[in-house]
């Protein structure tokens, strides 16, 4: 590249950077967008084999609420590209979308690989504005010094390549890195200590959306049996619950799945903050799981007592309440003997069976990461604070949501929003 500063570097291209760089193109910018990887979207495609849910269908006042503590700064992006606007710009990609039955929104197809090759298609050749350009194998290595003038300031980026170091000039920086879940796709948060050096306030990368360790009484993880024999195995339309010592409660019914080291799957993901949080407070989550949550306490009550006659325990609990092997494996794994040949004991059991979480599954393994950079060291157009003509966007910013096509949906929304951010500060720039 030449020694001219190019407008905008916009480094990350998964979904946060590609629509930064949409933005930026359309508004007749020469953007140059940088990736570490041989291609791009690599975790979007991974998104895609679960069929990619791009946002979710429920009102926006609700819909922002799934942030959490960072509803408010979060609605100021998706306010900008609503669920109505995610669909629409599909679209007009060549993608239409339909609304599941769980208020999830997917393209029709299921399928991320169509739409990432029409929209790299629209970015290299877009019918009004400056066509992207893309520089792959580019990873950022973290250097970056910014050099002030009178009239101008510009940005020196370093990047390994397989030619070697690469040093790019820049009026602004748009960073769209990713969090730090799935590494080998590319996002791997090694830029947090870089930010930092920047005076860029940045709260650890944490599993979102994860899997947890269990423990039963002094042991660590679950017994050989039930590794071996029921790892993988779902459990289907159980409730789970858990409660935090300042009184958050989570009670959902939905599908988890018993893994070798402890519990995974959607409803787990789903309570995943509220026990993450737990653990590192108090050491462990205490969950428990309702089995039969259609059942009264009292109907399986009765069920549990109903006289056995010769059958085994385990006979009796399949033929009265359907509880399938892995249910009684469960509850033989967590209760006592004496629990078990008590019908009290075991009945409340069933509904109200505790788990106990001891540690998040590493973050490599999460859907997501929380945690990044602090949005009190932005501005409200995701600009640092610190050091201005430096941009950021998309999960690698500190805020958290479940899934639901929330990720994607915070993630092109801010990518947008930091986009428009960086149009201002290079018109103010021009001027100044
Ligand atoms: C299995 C799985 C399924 C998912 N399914 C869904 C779903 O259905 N719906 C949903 O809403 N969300 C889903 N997500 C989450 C969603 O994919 C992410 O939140 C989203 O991709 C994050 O977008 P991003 O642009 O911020 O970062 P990323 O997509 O992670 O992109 C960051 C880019 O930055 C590049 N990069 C990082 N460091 C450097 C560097 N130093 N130099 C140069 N380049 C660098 C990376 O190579 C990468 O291309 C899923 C995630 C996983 C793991």
């Amino acid at each position: 590249m030449s020694n001219t500063p190019i407008p905008i570097a916009v480094i990350g291209a998964g979904p946060a950077g590609l629509m930064a760089a949409e933005v930026l193109s359309a508004a007749g910018i020469s953007v140059h967008v940088f990736d570490a990887m041989p291609s791009v979207g690599r975790k979007f495609l991974l998104a895609g084999i679960g069929g990619l849910n791009l946002t979710h269908a429920e009102p926006f006042d609700v819909f922002t609420t799934r942030f959490g503590e960072r509803a408010t700064a979060c609605a100021n992006w998706l306010q900008g590209f609503n669920k109505e606007a995610i669909r629409d710009w599909a679209k007009g990609l060549g993608i239409d979308t339909f609304v599941g039955s769980s208020q999830r929104i997917f393209p029709t197809d299921m399928k991320a690989a169509p739409l990432l090759r029409a929209w790299l298609h629209r970015l290299r050749h877009p019918a009004q504005g400056e066509p992207v350009r893309f520089h792959m194998r580019h990873r950022w290595n973290g250097h970056i010094t910014r050099s002030e003038t009178s009239v101008t300031s510009t940005w020196q980026l370093q990047f390994d390549t397989p030619h070697g170091p690469q040093s790019v000039q820049t009026n602004a920086v748009l960073l769209a890195l990713g969090g730090g879940s799935w590494a080998r796709l590319g996002s791997d948060g090694a830029w947090q200590p870089w930010l930092r050096a920047l005076q860029v306030d940045v709260a650890p990368l944490v599993p979102a959306n994860c899997g947890f360790e269990v423990s039963v009484g002094s042991r660590k993880g679950w017994s050989e049996h039930l590794r071996t024999k029921f790892a993988g195995t779902p459990l289907k339309s159980v409730v789970l619950s858990c409660t935090d010592a300042q009184g958050h409660t989570f009670s959902r019914k939905g599908e988890m799945v018993i893994t070798e080291h402890g519990i995974e799957g959607n409803l787990v993901y789903a309570a995943s903050a509220l026990l993450r949080d737990e653990i590192a407070h108090t050491g462990h989550g205490q969950l428990h799981l309702n089995l039969r949550p259609d059942f009264s306490a009292e109907h399986v009550l009765a069920e549990v007592r109903y006289p056995r006659g010769s059958r085994s325990l385990s006979s009796h609990l399949k033929s009265r309440l359907n509880l399938q092997a892995v249910h009684l494996a469960l509850l033989h794994e967590l209760l006592s003997k004496d629990a078990l040949n008590d019908p009290l004991q075991l009945a409340h059991a069933i509904q109200h069976l505790p788990i106990t979480a001891t540690g998040t599954r590493p973050l490599d393994e999460a859907i997501s990461s929380a945690g990044g950079v602090k949005l009190e060291a932005l501005d409200d157009t995701l600009m640092s604070r610190h050091t201005p003509g430096l941009f950021a966007a998309g999960e690698m910013l500190d805020w958290e949501a479940p899934t639901g096509g929330y990720l994607l949906s915070a993630c092109l929304a801010s990518g947008r929003h930091a986009a428009k951010g960086v149009l201002t500060y290079l018109n103010a720039s021009i001027w100044t």
